[in-house]
């Protein structure tokens, strides 16, 4: 099927190629110039594992186009993806719709007859109509079709994700739309038995947030229970797998952290609650979840102040990973740009280490020293902060991070490290969700009778202890 695809950024740029991958022929198009000269090129804008593979295998069995051309892209497109931006409007939380609008004008005078206009950027409930309405001035209403095919990759692991979703969801209004994007997405994953989701344009535009508000809710929720965890002397890691092993709950996204971030949790929660608002409904949960993950933000900043003895004026602090979330580039929302800003103002000097994402880092951070090794980063520091769980920063060796830096306090923000090795090598650790002292919850403990506890008759042990 031909196929273009307006918008080749994180979402674009994914789906257009693993599209190709499924045998499609897909023009992804980008107002950015540099962007579409650097595919041209070979050069991938954005870092996603795996991906540069299939671009180069797609564009060279002639499968996979990238231009600026946008009517030539279009013009004899089937389907045409919609997978712009929709950033939140600074100031209202709202989706700014602005980039989506004007691709569905600019797409509206080159449309193919019968083509079916797809909607993958993340959009509030109606926008699909909207969209309808802005190419409607300019073809009649049946020449053409508006869908909505929200998408659900996970930075990182975006390839695996496109090409072996948990389910596609299509919102559609008519069975032109339909029967076509049945055709895109069920013989590649027939052999996968992937659930297809095929309902109104409007419930898949609300699936979409609604997904999104409940992961973001799981976070917190887990975060909160960190906190508790911390007073009460348990470990939130061992909660968290005793909870999430419950089929009803699972296990992931359990990991207590600083807080979600990222390119859609943050916008799209809110964006979610303008929704509400507008159409006077009360989502306390996902109020009280946004409200929570922003206090989180202050609280972290707090615990590296703790963590030096209430005070970081004049001291130099080492931040290890900066990305929103290890394999990927993406700076949006990152937990660390607001950790580092408040260090700064409470008189730190950050210096900085991230293994990919230090390009984009720099255009956000001012007065930040980026590293490309770690422990130059560490050297001579008062205090080393983990926000980034890259597995580089899990395999430090500690004991070299020691003897570089200049004390010994540890802030390990992602359970990065067992606590017991970090302080073996030295370190005094604050980690999440776990006693400050480990000594506490060996106090509190109740012996256990290991010598008479009766032989384990059950494969699937999972043994939390002492670790
Ligand atoms: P992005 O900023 O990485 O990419 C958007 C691209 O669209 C940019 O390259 C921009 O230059 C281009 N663009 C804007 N207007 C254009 C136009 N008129 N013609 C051609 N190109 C145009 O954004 P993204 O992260 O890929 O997100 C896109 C959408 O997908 C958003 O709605 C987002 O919420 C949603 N989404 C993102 C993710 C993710 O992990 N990034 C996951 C699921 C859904």
């Amino acid at each position: 099927m031909k196929v273009a695809v307006v918008g080749t950024g994180y979402v674009g740029l994914v789906s257009g190629t693993c599209l190709a991958e499924w045998g499609n022929e897909v023009v992804c198009v980008d107002k950015n110039i540099d962007k579409i000269n650097d595919l041209n090129q070979g050069r991938l804008p954005i870092y996603e594992p795996g991906l540069d593979v299939l671009v180069e295998r797609n564009r060279a069995a002639g499968r996979l186009f990238f231009t600026s051309d946008l009517a030539r892209a279009v013009e004899d497109a089937a389907v045409v993806f919609i997978a712009v931006g929709t950033p939140s409007r600074p100031g209202h939380g709202d989706a700014d719709l602005t980039f989506v609008y004007m691709a569905a004008k600019e797409i509206s005078t080159h449309l193919a007859e019968n083509a079916v206009v797809v909607v993958k950027s993340t959009v509030p409930v109606g926008t699909g109509d909207a969209v309808e309405k802005i190419i409607a001035t300019k073809r009649s209403r049946d020449s053409f079709s508006v869908a909505s095919n929200p998408e659900f990759l996970r930075e990182g692991v975006a390839v695996k994700d496109f090409l072996k979703p948990d389910r596609v969801v299509i919102g559609v209004s008519n069975a032109r739309a339909r029967d076509v994007l049945m055709t895109l997405y069920c013989t590649p994953l027939e052999e996968q038995n992937t659930p297809i989701v095929i309902t109104h344009r409007r419930t898949s535009e609300l699936i979409k947030y609604a997904s999104n508000a409940f992961l973001a809710t799981k976070v917190t929720f887990i975060n909160e229970l960190a906190d508790l965890c911390e007073q009460v002397g348990t470990d939130v890691r061992d909660l968290a797998l005793g909870v999430g092993l419950d089929s009803r709950i699972g296990t992931s996204f359990l990991n207590a952290g600083p807080g979600y971030g990222g390119s859609c949790f943050p916008k799209d929660t809110l964006a979610l609650l303008r929704t509400a608002q507008d159409h006077g409904v009360a989502l306390r949960i996902v109020e009280e979840t946004v409200a929570a993950n922003e206090a989180r933000k202050r609280k972290m900043a707090l615990k590296v102040l703790d963590a030096v003895g209430g005070n970081v004026d004049g001291l130099t602090i080492a931040v290890l990973g900066l990305t929103f979330k290890p394999d990927t580039d993406d700076m949006r929302d990152a937990p660390s740009v607001p950790l580092i800003e408040t260090l700064q103002r409470f008189g730190a000097t950050v210096h900085a280490y991230d293994p990919i994402g230090t390009e984009n880092a720099a255009r956000i951070l001012d007065n930040v020293k980026l590293y490309d090794d770690p422990y130059a980063c560490a050297h001579g520091a008062d205090a080393v902060v983990v926000v980034t769980e890259w597995d580089s920063i899990r395999r430090l060796d500690l004991g070299r991070l020691r003897m570089v830096v200049r004390a010994p306090a540890l802030v390990d923000l992602r359970n990065a490290f067992e606590a017991g090795a970090a302080e073996k090598a030295g370190f005094k650790v604050s980690a999440i969700g776990r006693p400050a002292n480990r000594q506490l919850e060996e106090d509190n403990a109740v012996p256990l009778q290991l010598d008479s506890a009766p032989a384990p008759i059950v494969r699937n042990i999972v043994e939390t202890m002492g670790r």
